[in-house]
């Protein structure tokens, strides 16, 4: 069980080794998807375990849970059973608790994307709030990741898409970032249709 207080991980310094930065990273996914979703039940996100047990890279995702009373982050891999709880996090950068419960405009689709669209959404650097919770509550099933989001959401969603291809001098982000944009469009036409 892995210990952790997301404090001790804020504040890691330039030169700090690989593989601390990633645990940083990691542990940080994780508190903005328990904080993306509501609180009090358990569920398996989109984001994927980071071990490599048998140098393989692990094949599970990491089921998040959040009681109530926020004081701690449980997590757990589906797969290799890797799992830590993890405190400090409240009013930090990750903690994305809504203020307010957003009501949806519309009806609510649940679109199921590659776990590489999902990963290419993680990866955006201007999403509003709105939107890294709809990112972040993505959920892991058999056949990809779902994202819950009514056709404003998805509309939103798809204009920082868009906004972050153009302005995106690596070829190969920008290509994810395309394929992001054109799963999500049509998406979006499917749902207006
Ligand atoms: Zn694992």
């Amino acid at each position: 069980m892995f210990v952790s207080d997301l404090r001790h991980f804020l504040e890691m310094p330039d030169d700090a080794p690989g593989p601390a930065r990633k645990m940083a990273e990691q542990l940080g996914n994780v508190v903005r998807a328990a904080t993306a979703a509501e609180a009090g039940t358990a569920w398996v996100s989109a984001l994927p375990c980071r071990r490599r047990p048998g140098r393989r890279s692990c094949p599970g995702h990491i089921a998040v849970f959040r009681p109530d009373l926020p004081a701690r982050i449980e997590w757990r891999c589906d797969s290799c059973g890797d799992e830590g709880v993890i405190s400090g996090w409240e009013g930090t950068y990750f903690d994305l608790r809504a203020p307010k419960r957003r009501r949806s405009t519309g009806t609510v689709a649940d679109i199921v994307v590659p776990d590489e669209v999902a990963t290419a959404l993680r990866d955006l650097q201007l999403l509003d709030a709105d939107c890294e919770r709809l990112v972040y509550r993505a959920r892991a099933v058999d056949d990809g990741v779902v994202l819950r989001a009514d056709g404003d959401e998805l509309d939103e969603l798809l204009g920082f898409v868009a906004a972050e291809a153009n302005h995106e001098p690596n070829r190969r982000r920008q290509q994810r970032l395309d394929r992001a944009f054109a799963v999500l469009s049509d998406a979006l036409q499917t749902m207006g249709s």
